[in-house]
């Protein structure tokens, strides 16, 4: 037996879909910089480059993590 799937009843404008595609575009993460080390960090997460948060330190790395 035929497949049978829904298909569009006609094509839309170019315009509908550049309409649709005005809120696709990416925009680059906010970067705060680490406190403690100085390394750039996302805003309200611990410090990928030292472990810390707000100051003090929440997890204690491993020596080969640490560059
Ligand atoms: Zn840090």
């Amino acid at each position: 037996m035929e497949e049978k799937m829904a298909l569009p009843k006609r094509r839309h404008s170019h315009s509908r879909t550049r309409t649709r595609r005005a809120h696709d575009a990416l925009v680059a993460p906010t970067v705060s910089t680490c406190s403690d080390c100085g390394e750039p960090k996302l805003p309200h997460r611990l410090c990928s480059g030292c472990g810390s948060y707000k100051g003090r330190s929440v997890v204690k790395l491993q020596e080969d993590e640490l560059d």
